[in-house]
């Protein structure tokens, strides 16, 4: 689960991170108030959407000349005039996809004078099966142009969890960021806040970039981007109470209602599977007959109908998908259960595009059954190979 800058870093400053002043807005009037709250003279607007990039982001309806989504100002007039721009616009950034984000709220900050920009990130480094940072002198918006061109500049320092961030550990990270003077010295306290943030919580990512050095020399957390372990999140009410399910796909919502494993993806055959194995060798195979897959699905073992059901109309609810493919091996699982499921959801929302279906094991011959007597337009197929190719060709027309 993600949320919002200004979310992640009132949680840090929970912890103790020293982060700037500053105000969550949703309307243009609460964005000159939150401007006079702060010292002044310099004020960000920041655009707050689960995505990053957002300096470096356009607004689809502001033209390409137009300001991006993180804003400095220099008067409480500039900030609202900013706000005025920003919201309820549409932004596009590396991250967020051709179709943007509309932005609903903005975080108006107390500007920072910069004199370096770093980057910093804890992360679950499965390597070494330890959380990690990664540092780099490079910080700013071009991050993954590092990675790429400049790998060097990156470096991964793993704590042992037992030990939590040594002495050690910390100057490893000052060596790495080439800090001296004050920032060092916010470094001892810094590193080892950002640890405890992250194991309490269970994040799964924290990402500073960037962490930077100011013109007084102190370090500050310019930029936070988290996001939770979805399956620690029973034990954190107090996050869970922050999520903005307006950032999230609407399918994805639906199906955690039914306790669904559904992710949305791009392409356009939609799969309704059972079993996490099954539903990825299915998405590869779809691949490796030339088209993509819309979404994984895996309905689980002990779906009833309902649930059946309620993923069949998730699928079809998408508007890319123009095929469905549903691929069935019933171990626990009953086919005719499925085949149930599939005619009820299909009786109640129709079937406006080709449907393949594939069934094998526990009650197979009467799931087939169920199907061929519903009257509805369902191509079957002998197995997997077959299914695909079925479906990818009645795609093609
Ligand atoms: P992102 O583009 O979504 O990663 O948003 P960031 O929060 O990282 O902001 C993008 C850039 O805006 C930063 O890299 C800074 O260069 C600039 N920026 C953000 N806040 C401030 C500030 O307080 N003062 C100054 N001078 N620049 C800022
Ligand atoms: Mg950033």
């Amino acid at each position: 689960m993600n949320i919002h800058e200004h979310q992640a870093k009132a949680l840090l400053k929970e912890y103790g991170a020293p982060v700037a002043a500053g105000v969550a807005i949703f309307s243009v009037d609460e964005a000159e108030a939150a401007a006079r709250s702060l010292p002044g003279p310099l004020y960000v607007v920041k655009s707050q959407i689960h995505a990053g990039g957002r300096g470096k982001g356009k607004f689809k309806e502001l033209g390409p000349d137009a300001k991006g989504g993180v804003r400095l100002a220099k008067s409480i007039e500039e900030v609202v005039a900013h706000a005025k721009e920003m919201l309820g616009n549409t932004l596009v950034t590396a991250q967020t996809g051709e179709a943007g984000k509309q932005v609903n709220r903005l975080y108006v900050e107390d500007g920072a004078d910069i004199a370096r920009e770093l980057y910093c990130s804890l992360l679950v480094d499965r390597s070494v099966g330890q959380v990690a940072f990664v540092v780099s002198t490079e910080g700013g918006m071009d991050i993954e142009a590092v990675a790429h061109d400049t790998p060097e500049k990156i470096v991964t320092v793993a704590i042992n969890p037992e030990a939590g961030v040594t002495d050690a550990d910390v100057a490893k990270i000052v060596a790495a960021l080439k800090l001296d003077g004050v920032a060092a010295e916010d470094a001892k306290s810094l590193f080892p806040i950002l640890y405890k943030a992250f194991s309490d919580t269970d994040m799964a990512l924290l990402e500073v970039n960037p962490l930077i050095v100011m013109e007084n020399g102190h370090l500050r957390v310019l930029d936070a981007k988290v996001s939770f372990d979805g399956n620690a999140l029973f034990r954190h009410d107090n996050i869970k109470a922050l999520r903005d399910e307006s950032e999230e796909d609407s399918k994805e919502i639906e199906a955690s209602k039914w306790d669904l494993a559904y992710v949305a993806l791009d392409g356009n055959i939609g799969c309704m599977v059972n079993g996490a194995g099954l539903a990825m060798a299915t998405m590869d195979i779809i691949k490796l007959y030339g088209k993509e897959p819309a979404n994984f699905c895996d309905v689980g073992g002990g779906a009833g109908k309902d649930k059946v059901a309620a993923a069949f109309k998730i699928i079809t609810a998408d508007p890319k998908v123009e095929g469905i493919l549903v691929n069935i091996f019933g171990g626990i699982m009953k086919c005719d259960v499925i085949a149930e499921g599939v005619v009820a959801a299909v009786q109640e929302v129709g079937l406006k595009v080709p449907l393949v279906v594939r069934l094998e094991g526990t009650n197979v011959e009467l799931g087939k059954k169920i199907l061929n007597e519903s009257g509805l337009a369902i191509t079957a197929a002998d197995d997997l190979d077959d299914a695909a190719k079925k479906i990818v060709a009645a795609i093609n027309g």
